[in-house]
């Protein structure tokens, strides 16, 4: 069986991965033969192997895969529950949560841990722009999970609205991704930092530190970092299926979709990080962002902004290599977030701690991609050890 990473998330305690043949035993001692949960969530006991075998089936191949987690305990290892987008209405990127814990796992705070981790993943990782969910009013253990998540009270849920039924027995919850990223911001939560901490990307950011360094190496090396940066930092784009012929026959196949993307280098040093980055993504459109350093008071000047006139349909990567002070970072978020862009992600090279912090406090819904983080700022605001001013090395001008 072979899944991507693209389709698995964990949390603390945690890790949501796609079904395996292989989860029929854990999932039967764990929880399909069990009617307190399986009745709490309206599913049929499963007492027999092959019956689960089956169901199986359904979770990885059939109509059921799609947006359905085996959600695995990291201690022990065991498939303990599920969570599953159980509808989705693509018109209004709505979707519905389902999710159970095996008695043996309750009380101890997994289903909310796993609500929450979907839910994040949900609205950084796929085109949902709303999650909803129910529990009838006698079930009080789903009643307490769902109260204590970031879903609020609702008066219905598509599910009930569609075949015009008013919930009586249900008590409905919802979150749209906007709320749920102003609900962040409000308690300061952090952005997702990555390290690609790959040996080659190790190795090219020791031969970038190197003084000796020319600039035409200098120059190249930053393009293969941003490459190697730009591959991880879109291993969550969505992807769709469609079908075509190979030379030997029919294949249904996989290729990107959901929104398009577009590069933004921060003026001037990122743009010696696009070659790299749009050699993976050639159709990406770029975005020009020009922001200089005040010497006096370090702080961000926006002196040059140009867009692709479609910015706000897409998804925005911004190319920095360096994230000292985090100013300039955080002034082209925000001046990109105004411009109506709801997903973005900001992607360097060297990152020091201040920095790093600074954009994610200022933006906790941007993830921060970066190869290193380095020690801190000298008095300058240089990151040390760094490279020194990258621009300058990239473009040849000291
Ligand atoms: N910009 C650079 O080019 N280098 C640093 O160390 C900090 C900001």
């Amino acid at each position: 069986m072979i899944y991507t990473n693209a389709h698995i998330f964990d949390t603390e305690r945690l890790i949501c991965r796609p079904f395996l043949p292989s989860d029929a035993e854990d999932m039967l001692r764990n929880w399909v033969a069990d009617p307190d949960v399986q009745n709490e969530y309206g599913e049929p006991v499963y007492t027999d192997i092959s019956q689960v075998n089956a169901l199986l089936e359904e979770y990885t191949k059939g109509t059921k895969s799609k947006y359905r987690w085996a959600v695995i305990e990291k201690s022990s290892g065991e498939n303990i529950g599920q969570i599953a987008f159980c509808r989705m209405w693509k018109e209004c990127q709505t979707a519905e949560v389902e999710y159970c814990i095996g008695s043996r796992f309750q009380g101890r705070g997994y289903a909310g841990e796993v609500l929450a981790g979907l839910i994040r993943y949900a609205f950084a990782h796929t085109d949902v722009e709303k999650l909803e969910a129910y529990h009838r009013a006698e079930n009080t253990r789903s009643g307490r999970v769902l109260a204590k998540s970031a879903m609020h009270i609702t008066d219905t849920v598509q599910r009930f609205a569609r075949e015009g039924i008013a919930p009586e027995d249900e008590v409905c919850y919802c979150i749209a991704k906007n709320e749920y990223y102003k609900m962040r911001k409000e308690l300061s939560l952090m952005g997702e930092l990555h390290i690609i901490d790959h040996p080659l990307v190790q190795h090219k950011i020791s031969l970038l530190r190197d003084k000796n360094t020319g600039t035409k190496e200098f120059r190249e090396l930053v393009s293969e970092i941003a490459m190697f940066i730009c591959y991880e930092a879109t291993r969550d784009l969505p992807l769709k299926e469609i079908e075509l012929e190979t030379p030997i026959a029919v294949a249904k196949t996989k290729v990107i979709s959901g929104k398009k993307l577009a590069i933004v280098p921060i003026l001037r040093a990122g743009l010696g990080m696009v070659d790299g980055v749009t050699s993976l993504v050639p159709a990406a459109k770029i975005g020009h962002i020009g922001i200089f350093r005040d010497p006096d008071s370090k702080g961000a000047v926006q002196y040059y902004s140009k867009m692709p006139e479609d910015i706000s349909e897409r998804e925005v990567i911004i190319v920095d290599p360096m994230l000292a002070t985090g100013n300039s970072a955080t002034a082209a978020i925000t001046e990109i977030k105004k411009l109506g862009v709801s997903n973005i992600k900001f992607m360097c090279i060297i990152a020091s701690p201040e920095g790093v912090k600074a954009v994610t406090t200022a933006h906790p819904d941007v993830d921060v991609y970066t190869g290193v983080i380095d020690e801190g700022l000298n008095e300058d605001k240089y990151i040390v050890p760094g490279v020194g001013d990258a621009g300058d090395r990239i473009f040849g001008t000291k």
